[in-house]
């Protein structure tokens, strides 16, 4: 099984015939029935395939520049074309190969921990989990056998969104579960639905080389591109036994994979996470596919691993595909960290951050920012936004999300940027007295209740999302106003969001057990959600006037401090 040789990843078409196609196949018929779209078996290999797709063709076909990345776009190049191009790189896809394998590492031997294959999938409940039964959202012993089209997804999708495994299994290039926000093409224009294929939704993606700086070349058998080809772990392997033999005599030691920073590797090594050391067992027995279902002939039952490999913390890293905030670590000092799904999903109290970036606080990811600063034509483009909630090693949860993407004139950037944040942090104090007063009604004063409400505040902005993305739509298309937000329209903002949260109040409080009912507490706590929706801090943070009293005035004194008449 070669990657980039055989046709392993299942698309559809137009006419929506299915199929599996080899990643230089995406531009196949692509004039009269054209592949739209990937077809998996689980959301999360649907996100690392366009991910694969999006960083192969980085690598092997870069445009020089945004003019060749147009002419690209327009006439997308030929299957034969695209092929050529990935034969540079296809000795180091193969699966199974005898020197180089696909993301492995061909030097691990029995001696290594053999471990199930179930645990290369990022759902499945590590060690810890299992013996601490706490796989009841993750059902264990589902994925123990599977296919070659499965095992490599399964690989690729680890060393892309590596959690950490416990000491020395060391996470991904962008930390455990990454966020990604991609550019999807998405148009309802007649004469624009030709571009409506896979080759648009990944081109969208791919950078022009320049975007790309450093030093570092690809090196001999492109190991500064994709480091699992020639590097080798022996050395380190060795200080590290040394290391673990002086732990044995009582010394303090400190274990260590290969460092990675952006000096170490080439730019593009950042679509080819490499933090895992493992190499996949294969067995030649017809079985059906745990994950996909089908039949395969080549089975996958377990792996060998090793810890200590590529590590990526520190290193100064930004993936193209995700967003980052800035912020203090007390071992990397002020850097930029990227964005990982939270309980709850893709919401929209970070969509500012994720598609503008907040001047020294918020980076969205560099496909989006290039985007917006190229001036391609908007009304044709989404963001699709996908990523794991992982606590720790375990995934809470996977989401994904369309979210939309306006452009901006930069001379109003700074005028949109306030706007948008003092929209944004109304609805997250709505969020938030929602919040407090649901708890008010649920219990008595001084209570401590335990557990986690942040449900409420879920739903809250779940329930004003389409009504803020129309509102950030009309405000971007009257930034030419003096006033493109009024103090009507920020009066009808807060009172949508108090309209809202009155109603998932309601909603809550009333679906309460009647006998912890008390009436007069929920009475109480509705009319001060009200005030407090309505009141002068909402106000003041949305830029109206308030009925506050003016800080009192001090009778003026004149110099000789006698009061003056
Ligand atoms: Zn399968």
């Amino acid at each position: 099984m070669n990657l980039l040789k055989n046709k392993w990843i299942t698309v559809v078409r137009k006419n929506g015939e299915k199929e599996k196609i080899a990643p230089h196949e995406v531009t196949d018929q692509i004039d009269s029935n054209p592949i739209i779209e990937i077809i998996s078996p689980r959301p999360d290999f649907k996100g690392a395939l366009y991910q694969f797709l999006i960083g192969l063709y980085q690598t092997v076909y870069a445009p020089k520049n945004e003019n060749i990345w147009e002419d690209r776009f327009n006439t997308p190049p030929s299957p034969k074309d695209l092929k050529n191009e990935m034969d540079k790189v296809a000795f180091a896809f193969d699966l199974f190969g005898e020197q180089i394998r696909f993301m492995q590492d061909v030097s691990l031997t029995e001696k290594d921990s053999r471990t199930n294959i179930s645990s290369l999938f990022i759902d499945s409940p590590g060690e810890n989990t299992l013996k601490e039964n706490k796989d009841h959202f993750i059902k264990r012993n589902t994925i123990d056998k599977v296919c070659l089209e499965c095992a490599s997804l399964g690989l690729f999708t680890l060393q892309t969104n590596s959690p950490s495994g416990g000491q020395g299994h060391l996470t991904s290039i962008r930390g455990g579960g990454p966020l990604t926000t991609l550019l999807k093409y998405d148009t309802k224009n007649e004469e624009d639905l030709k571009y409506k294929t896979l080759w648009s939704d990944i081109w969208l993606n791919v950078l022009p080389e320049t975007n790309f700086n450093g030093n570092i070349g690809f090196g001999d058998q492109y190991k500064y591109v994709l480091p699992w080809t020639i590097t080798q772990f022996i050395e380190k392997d060795k200080y590290n036994d040394l290391k673990r033999e002086e732990k044995k005599k009582g010394k303090t030691v400190e274990l260590s994979g290969i460092i990675a920073t952006t000096q170490d590797l080439h730019g593009y090594s950042i679509y080819w996470s490499y933090p895992r050391r493992i190499l996949l067992n294969s067995n030649e027995r017809t079985e059906l596919c745990d994950i996909c279902g089908e039949k395969s002939k080549t089975i996958i039952d377990s792996y060998l691993a090793k810890t200590y490999g590529f590590d990526y913390g520190g290193g100064g890293w930004i993936h193209p595909l995700s967003p980052y905030y800035f912020k203090k670590d007390k071992d990397l000092g002020e850097t930029w960290f990227p964005y990982h799904p939270q309980p709850g999903g893709i919401i929209y109290n970070n969509w500012q951050a994720f598609i503008y970036g907040v001047n020294g606080k918020d980076k969205s990811a560099k496909v989006i920012s290039y985007f917006l600063e190229s001036g391609r034509k908007e009304g044709q483009t989404i963001v699709y936004a996908f990523g794991y909630d992982m606590d720790n090693m375990k995934a809470r949860c996977w989401y994904e999300s369309l979210i939309p993407i306006y452009h901006i004139e930069p001379k109003y950037n700074d005028k949109y940027e306030s706007i948008i944040s003092s929209i944004l942090q109304s609805a997250s104090q709505a969020a938030n007295n929602l919040q407090t007063k649901v708890k008010d009604a649920w219990f008595n004063e001084g209570a401590k209740p335990r557990g986690d409400f942040d449900y409420l505040k879920i739903e809250f902005f779940k329930s004003t999302e389409v009504k803020f993305y129309e509102l950030a739509k009309l405000i971007r298309d009257y930034l030419d106003r003096v006033d493109p937000f009024d103090d009507q329209a920020k009066m009808d903002w807060l009172k949508y969001l108090n309209t809202e949260s009155l109603k998932i109040f309601d909603l809550y409080v009333e679906s309460g057990s009647i006998e912890f009912e008390n009436i007069q507490r929920i009475v109480n706590a509705r009319s001060s959600l009200i005030s407090w929706n309505l009141g002068d801090k909402m106000k003041k943070n949305i830029g109206l006037p308030t009925q506050e009293k003016p800080i009192a005035k001090k009778k003026s004194t004149n110099k000789k401090g006698e009061k003056t008449k």
